[in-house]
């Protein structure tokens, strides 16, 4: 079917088929896997069932013949009026003037429009003389192109499916088809073009849903399985009791899904395979935790380990936190762009010579400068803030190094193996114990007053505050909150005690490190900013997050500021003010009041922008389903995820005779005769 082009169909000649191949339909299997965009669906109720504004189908008899209005340049408005069940209804019809010849007094009708409950018209787009055949009737619409119209379509899919049908192969297994009630291929692709009745286009539906589903989930977890399997990795052969002694002096347990990603991360690093692999969790679930151990396991197979984070200020907070952690069991070491001189000589030469165990550094460890001895481990933070030529650089830096991506950016599960596809993904799903919840509260501006006694009154008690505005200067079109205006008010507002520092991204870098680091040891109080604060910075005495204009936010970008409080013992808040217009504003205000758990605002976030949205459409790779959809057929592409797995895992994929079918589609796939670099 694939090779059969449209010409061999009967009643398709050349002109019909170059028609056809305008809208890129060339072989048979390209005209029956066309299918309608969309079905209007015809079905016979008393007329006061019908709602206003509603596709509604009535069937009446002409009482008054129409009359055309011609109206701008070769426009009309064709009106008459049907009796339905004693009821005068005015039918009007734009643009078909022509119909006026076929619409006489006394003839029967069903129309199709949008029915106007108040005006007892209708806006026919559908009109069929006399009776309708069926009580329901469902009619396929077809994108269209050039000359081709839905019917002239319609009769070559017809003509295909009289042709061919016995031709259309099952590529799914019977087992399969079986256990989800499935229909077949060739009943299914009838049915998506000519239903019968609702149900037998929602089996139809169904099936191809699963289908496209279980096709790509078996392509990204193929090829991860291969690109894996064909890395060329190192053994670490880390040494486990002296870790795990390290492990139990930590001041803290670790968490169930601390246990079980540091198990998926060591195996890899133990394998003779390169690790690469994403390690998820949410703003305080103990990534870095897990990290450090990580970066200690590479010390104790006698490697050297870097890790990358995206500011200086975060560079210098992790080496702190890791010099407490290893004390002097191995050397640490921060290269920072602000490192320079012979103090910068030193450390280079220090991480040539393997003097240096642990490195932690911005980008400047990527410079050309930067040699290591032996690098096994890499650990990237925050992966998303470097490109992907930054990553290669430090990744090249070693001779097949393990790879450690972090983000705290959760990806709802459905999507993160679509995200990720060739990459393993490690979550930590669970809080460590003792947290206490951020409360959260959605607020108006006009009661900004209380906001500003109630953060004086906490920072009188020591506390420390963040105060986010969107964007730096007033656009001429937006209305929105000036940074510094609000620096400004803020100033007068609280009492001369309270000191306030104001951060935006075009501050000059030193400028930013400085404010900052009054932030962190207290000598500002409040921070008002932009929201260069969002990555990861750790000040624990803050308590307060305020963020004006919240609407403007999505509810990922909001929670990741939210972040940035509840990092210590103490009570956290989180203010979002904000006076949403639409009904999705107000939705994700609502959603951040009501749960904290980053994975299910991902996937809150995710049912309100779309797949597309979330990722960006560039780069969100997401393949153009014909039939599925990710965010209405969840389940589906879970079922279809979970079966692709046992598949692949199992090998029966390869060697199962049942799935040679799809094997074969998967075979003949560019991602799989293209990328095998
Ligand atoms: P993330 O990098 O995911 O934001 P961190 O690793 O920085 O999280 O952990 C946040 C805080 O929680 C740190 O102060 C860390 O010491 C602490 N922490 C990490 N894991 C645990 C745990 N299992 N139990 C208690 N506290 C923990
Ligand atoms: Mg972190």
């Amino acid at each position: 079917m694939q090779d059969i082009p449209v010409q061999k169909i009967k009643g398709i000649g050349e002109k019909f088929s170059e028609e056809l191949a305008g809208m890129q339909l060339f072989t048979v299997e390209d005209l029956l896997f066309h299918f309608p965009y969309r079905y209007d669906t015809y079905e016979l109720k008393p007329l006061k069932e019908w709602m206003h504004e509603e596709q509604a189908t009535i069937v009446g008899k002409v009482i008054h013949p129409p009359t055309v209005q011609f109206y701008g340049k070769r426009k009309s408005r064709l009106t008459f009026t049907v009796e339905v069940e004693n009821v005068a209804i005015k039918a009007v019809m734009f643009n078909r003037s022509f119909a006026k010849n076929q619409i006489n007094q006394g003839d029967i009708f069903t129309l199709t429009g949008k029915w106007d409950v108040h005006r007892l018209q209708i806006t026919v787009s559908h009109y069929q003389k006399g009776p309708p055949k069926q009580d329901e009737t469902i009619d396929p619409v077809y994108s269209v192109k050039g000359n081709i119209t839905n019917t002239r379509l319609k009769k070559a899919i017809k003509a295909a499916l009289e042709q061919y049908a016995s031709e259309i192969d099952e590529i799914l297994p019977n087992d399969y088809l079986q256990a989800y009630k499935l229909p077949n291929r060739s009943s299914a692709i009838r049915s998506m073009h000519f239903p019968e009745r609702k149900t037998s286009l929602k089996h139809a539906r169904r099936r191809f849903t699963y289908e496209e589903f279980l096709i790509f989930q078996l392509k990204m977890q193929w090829l991860r399985k291969i690109k894996r399997e064909s890395s060329v990795g190192y053994p670490h052969q880390y040494d486990e009791k002296e870790l795990q002694t390290f492990v139990q002096r930590l001041p803290f347990k670790l968490t169930k899904a601390q246990r079980t990603s540091l198990a998926e991360i060591l195996t890899d690093m133990s394998s003779p395979f390169r690790m690469n692999r994403l390690l998820q969790g949410d703003v305080g679930s103990g990534k870095t935790a897990v990290a450090a151990i990580c970066l200690y396991a590479a010390t104790t197979a006698n490697k050297q380990a870097a890790l990358m984070v995206p500011t200086e200020i975060l560079a210098e907070q992790h080496y702190h936190s890791l010099l407490k952690m290893f004390g002097d069991r191995v050397t640490i070491t921060l290269l920072t762009g602000s490192i320079k001189g012979r103090k910068r000589k030193e450390i280079v030469a220090a991480i040539e010579g393997h003097r240096a165990h642990i490195v932690v550094g911005t980008h400047a460890l990527i410079q050309d400068e930067v040699m290591f001895a032996d690098l096994g481990l890499v650990i990237i933070d925050e992966q998303h803030r470097f490109g992907v030529e930054q990553r290669r650089v430090l990744r090249n830096k070693g001779l097949y190094p393990d790879v450690l991506f972090m983000t705290a950016t959760p990806i709802p599960r459905t999507l993160a193996i679509t995200a990720f596809g060739d990459m393993d993904v490690s979550v930590i799903d669970e809080m460590p114990l003792g947290r206490k919840k951020i409360e959260t509260y959605w607020i108006k501006e006009n009661t900004l007053e209380r906001l500003l006694e109630f953060i004086k009154k906490r920072i009188f008690q020591g506390e420390q505050a963040y105060v986010v505005c969107p964007l730096i200067e007033e656009s001429d079109k937006i209305d929105i909150q000036n940074a510094v205006e609000l620096y400004e008010k803020l100033q007068i507002y609280f009492p001369k005690s309270i000191n306030i520092g104001l951060m935006h991204g075009r501050l000059p870098s030193e400028e930013k490190e400085s404010v900052m680091t009054r932030f962190i040891d207290n000598e500002l109080q409040i921070l008002v900013s932009t929201t260069v604060i969002e990555v990861g910075v750790n000040v624990p005495n803050a308590t307060i997050m305020v963020v004006y204009d919240a609407e403007r936010f999505g509810l990922s970008q909001l929670h990741q500021l939210r972040g940035r409080v509840g990092r210590g013992d103490k009570q956290s808040y989180c203010i979002l003010i904000a006076d949403p217009k639409g009904e999705v504003g107000k939705e994700r205000m609502k959603i951040m009041t009501e749960t904290t758990d980053g994975f299910e605002l991902a996937e809150q976030d995710l049912k309100l922008r779309g797949p597309g949205d979330f990722f960006g459409k560039k780069q969100s790779g997401l393949p153009d389903f014909k039939v599925a959809d990710m965010i209405h057929d969840y389940r589906a592409l879970e079922t279809a995820r979970n079966d692709a797995e046992e598949i692949i895992a199992t090998g029966a994929l390869e060697k199962n005779e049942m799935f040679y079918p799809l094997l074969k589609i998967l075979e003949n796939d560019p991602v799989f005769t293209d990328k095998m670099d």
